[in-house]
């Protein structure tokens, strides 16, 4: 499977290709296994032989909306790898209250530095978007991550990329308007399911972008207004891409641009 490209061309985000995206979608559902493998960037990134070591171990898994994969405290026992799945990081206060403070598609993985490293988790992760996932064991990863230098390599970087993407993020909701940072949550949301219905409520958008859900609501109605998104409960549906990227901040592009350069396919050697 071709790699895809970080940025889609504006005929591809045309409202008149939305049954394009429907059978690419119907595709999706009926991917193989390595198929599966390549959409998701860290594992499109292996090296032929940690590829053809790790391959056979990794299985597909369907995930259904909160299913919960780690608990603070406890340790990780295996390694997520979303393909069209969404997972949800949530941050748990002292006093139980609890505050979703990241998101992971298939750029992604959750539960790597805890498996390497044989630590406990420091966060609930649970599934925001329901999807496919490939699943590995923590113990595995270990055991491959000590025998291939180059495999650490790749692992590091994610970490990395992982890291400039929390960065931006405290950056984009200090400086940019909440109206930019809506859309930037929408068109990544649309690249990790490859689908132009965004099954995310408003009060969860508003968590992410760090307002008042009266807010997200006001806006989408902006958006509804000019024909670039239709509402319905719990979902978003995209109706104009293009539309979109013209609205978003530029931390859209820098955060993409950083898992390319980090973890893009012909980016890590030894
Ligand atoms: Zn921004």
């Amino acid at each position: 499977m071709p790699v895809q490209s970080l940025t889609r061309s504006s005929s591809e985000t045309a409202m008149g290709d939305l049954s394009a995206r429907r059978r690419l979608r119907e595709e999706i559902l009926a991917m193989t296994h390595s198929e599966a493998m390549a959409r998701n960037y860290i594992l499109r990134a292996l090296s032929r032989s940690d590829r053809d070591s790790l391959a056979p171990e990794l299985t597909l898994q369907e995930l259904a909306s909160g299913d919960i994969l780690y608990e603070p405290e406890y340790p990780a026992d295996w390694v997520w790898f979303p393909v069209t799945a969404v997972l949800s990081v949530v941050t748990v206060m002292r006093d139980g209250r609890t505050v979703e403070s990241d998101t992971v598609g298939r750029e992604s993985a959750v539960g790597i530095l805890a498996s390497i490293s044989s630590a406990v988790c420091t966060s609930r992760t649970f599934t925001q978007i329901p999807g496919q996932v490939l699943r590995l064991s923590a113990a595995r990863l270990r055991r491959q991550a000590n025998d291939s230098p180059v495999l650490r390599k790749l692992l590091m970087r994610h970490a990395l990329a992982n890291l400039a993407q929390a960065h931006q993020s405290v950056a984009c909701n200090a400086l940019h308007d909440v109206g930019s940072r809506v859309c930037r949550w929408l068109l990544m949301s649309q690249d990790r399911t490859d689908s132009d219905i965004v099954r995310l409520t408003q009060q969860y958008l508003a968590t992410m972008v760090g307002v008042q859900r009266t807010t997200v609501t006001a806006l989408l109605a902006e958006l509804a207004e000019e024909g670039i998104v239709a509402r319905s409960r719990g979902r978003v549906d995209i109706l104009d891409r293009a539309r979109l990227e013209a609205r978003v901040c530029e931390c859209y592009e820098t955060v993409q641009s950083n898992y390319e350069r980090l973890i893009g396919v012909a980016a890590v050697t030894v």
